[in-house]
């Protein structure tokens, strides 16, 4: 297929005058900074800004910061190619003397732990409980550390890029963009507090493909090389995030990587986002009989509110979880992760205001409804 000529052809930047303006951009508001840090996710545009980034700083093209410290969130959900670039990425960093590290989730709050071992049912839209766990909350007690260690401001960079679509542009504000970009990517931008950092985004102008070229064409000059995240990415602008995130209709990035012959054993992880909407269901979970009281003594307005996951749910999700991590040979659940949910079940936990005394989801009760705070029941019809 022939591409379109756009009439402003030739004032679109090229990959040198984008990474000139970043350079530029670099000096300019680096230089009132001492200690950079860097969110990386390991997706590409996070991946072409770290490398841009520790390049300029090698090459002494900018001035050098006090330090420069890449936190990977690593939320174990990662695509396997991803991960394994982003491990192999952190190892050069480390070697080259920067401060590389990953940020795990505490272990309650890893995605199976919290899920199968608390009972949390698996994230949806509203009710997307899993960037807060995974991402946000580790990445900005990281950075709370990182802060209080230089005792002053940071300087954060993001890999926040302008896109090349208004409706793109419009999901850069939003947190945990899900049709497309990196889950994630976006809520750094708008979260970071004052006082922890100062953000900037010095590949905003770039264009999709000049985040290709540079990672795939340019590893000569920069010396990080990434070749996995092209197996995932392709040329395409493919959403990457959690394997199976419940909140997008198709896997496309998953889908991509078990046509090919190195990662098609990973085709059982397809089965991991049926799962999740399965135990999304009613049968699979325990619901409110009686409309709860709030802080302010009226009733909730969902009175019969579903909740989480039964205790079968749960036994049922782990023992699906590591059938199918052991067909698709990957670390879904550790040892230690599986053993933190087998006592959470010990312990009979349960999320706050629940304990397990309610009733299955999928009984069936008189339906009770809440009109100016006074309670209507319902009738079941038989
Ligand atoms: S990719 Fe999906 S599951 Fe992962 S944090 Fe984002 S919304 Fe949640």
């Amino acid at each position: 297929m022939r591409r379109q000529i756009s009439l402003f052809e030739d004032q679109r930047l090229t990959l040198e005058e984008a990474v000139d303006e970043s350079l530029e951009s670099l000096r300019v508001y680096g230089q009132q900074y001492k200690h950079w840090a860097i969110a990386y996710s390991g997706g590409k545009d996070s991946s072409a800004t770290v490398s841009l980034v520790a390049w300029a700083i090698k090459t002494k093209q900018i001035p050098s910061p006090e330090s420069l410290s890449i936190l990977y969130a690593d939320t174990r959900q990662e695509l396997p190619p991803l991960q394994q670039a982003a491990v192999n990425l952190l190892n050069v960093l480390k070697s080259d003397g920067f401060n590389a590290q990953a940020v795990l989730p505490p272990m309650d709050k890893r995605f199976y732990v919290y899920m199968l071992g608390r009972g949390v049912p698996p994230p949806k839209n509203r009710f997307r409980w899993c960037t807060v766990s995974l991402k946000v909350d580790p990445m900005m007690a990281a950075l709370s550390d990182l802060r209080a260690e230089a005792e002053q401001k940071l300087l954060m960079l993001t890999g926040v890029r302008l896109g090349e679509s208004a409706a793109r542009d419009q999901r850069i504000a939003l947190s945990c963009s899900k049709d497309s970009g990196e889950c994630g990517q976006g809520w750094f931008q708008t979260s970071t507090p004052e006082a922890e950092a100062d953000t900037l985004a010095p590949l905003v102008h770039w264009r999709l493909c000049h985040v290709y070229d540079w990672l795939y064409f340019e590893t000569d000059r920069h010396g990080y090389n990434v070749d996995e995240i092209a197996i995932v990415y392709g040329e395409d602008d493919v959403r990457t995030g959690c394997i199976g995130c419940n909140l997008v209709n198709k896997d496309v990035a998953l889908l991509r990587l078990v046509k090919t012959s190195e990662w098609a054993h990973l085709a059982p992880l397809l089965e991991l986002k049926p799962l999740f909407r399965e135990l999304t269901k009613a049968k699979w979970r325990v619901r409110k009989s009686k409309p709860e009281r709030r802080k302010d003594g009226k009733y909730s307005k969902n009175a019969q509110r579903l909740g989480p996951l039964t205790m079968e749910a749960r036994a049922y999700g782990l023992e699906r979880v590591l059938d199918i991590q052991d067909r698709a040979r990957v670390d879904l659940i550790n040892a230690e992760e599986e053993a933190r949910i087998r006592e959470l079940w010990a312990l009979n936990t349960w999320p706050n205001k629940w304990d397990g005394t309610e009733v299955q989801g999928d009984v069936p009760l008189d339906a009770i409804q809440i009109v100016d705070n006074e309670i209507v029941v319902q009738s079941l019809l038989v």
